[in-house]
């Protein structure tokens, strides 16, 4: 029943992890890991009632409220100590949405040491840049295509000393490495999106050179990393 997305995300939590998953909506990542025995102890977070109450029913339906317990809280909020969290999932929302979770949650210390699995549907390299900033190591990431849509997964935790060039967070640093057939294909569209939009700063009045100068740069980036 989970998206091909979903999924994916899935196979990076680990094996009796507790969880929390935060923006569940209905709960459906930790039903799924809960019901293949992968998890017993899961928090499915969320901001919103009315997936709250989704996520509810559905943890009813399967007969799993011992396992799964389902909060209304904004972001990290949903986790207490006593739940002994070491693995925190935030899946299908934006990136910089993403990036004001974990810093509220870097401030009241909810974040340390968990394992962080993200999957930004947009701004990406942002999500990479703040744990860069913030002391968190990328372990493993993955690129996935589901309906046309590419979808990244970071996969970090907490270790100090952890640096990486600019192009490492633009890219992801392992997903440079695997350089898969779907990381190819993101790219190469990227590039091609970024040439009609140089075309049309060339045309346009106005237009700061920096600007200019910024996607040329990040376009021989794409060109070197495709190569
Ligand atoms: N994680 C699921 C997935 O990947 O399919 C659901 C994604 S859904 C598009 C995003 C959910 O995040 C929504 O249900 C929304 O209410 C919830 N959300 C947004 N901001 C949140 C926050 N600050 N704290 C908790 N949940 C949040």
């Amino acid at each position: 029943i989970l998206s091909q997305r979903l999924a994916a995300v899935a196979e990076f939590v680990p094996r009796k992890a507790r969880l929390a998953d935060i923006g569940s909506d209905h709960a459906y990542l930790p039903i799924f890991l809960v019901r293949a025995g992968k998890v017993d102890y899961a928090i499915a977070g969320e901001v919103a009632q009315g997936p709250l109450k989704a996520a509810s029913a559905q943890v009813k339906r399967y007969d799993l409220e011992e396992k799964i317990t389902a909060r209304l809280a904004d972001g990290l909020t949903a986790i207490y100590p006593k739940d002994q969290i070491d693995t925190i999932v935030i899946a299908g929302m934006g990136g910089i949405l993403i990036e004001s979770i974990l810093t509220n949650g870097q401030k009241d210390g909810s974040l340390k040491g968990q394992r962080l699995i993200l999957q930004p549907n947009n701004h990406e390299s942002d999500v990479r840049h703040w744990l860069a900033a913030n002391h968190y190591k990328i372990y493993d990431e993955q690129i996935i295509e589901d309906y046309g849509k590419f979808y990244e997964i970071i996969v970090a935790c907490y270790q100090e000393n952890s640096h990486y060039t600019s192009k490492e967070l633009y890219f992801g640093p392992v997903l440079m490495q695997k350089k898969t057939a779907s990381f190819q294909k993101k790219w190469q569209k990227k590039l091609e999106i970024k040439q009609k939009v140089l075309r049309n700063l060339k045309n346009a009045h106005r237009v700061p050179k920096d600007k200019i100068t910024a996607e040329k740069r990040q376009m021989a980036w794409i060109e070197e990393v495709l190569s």
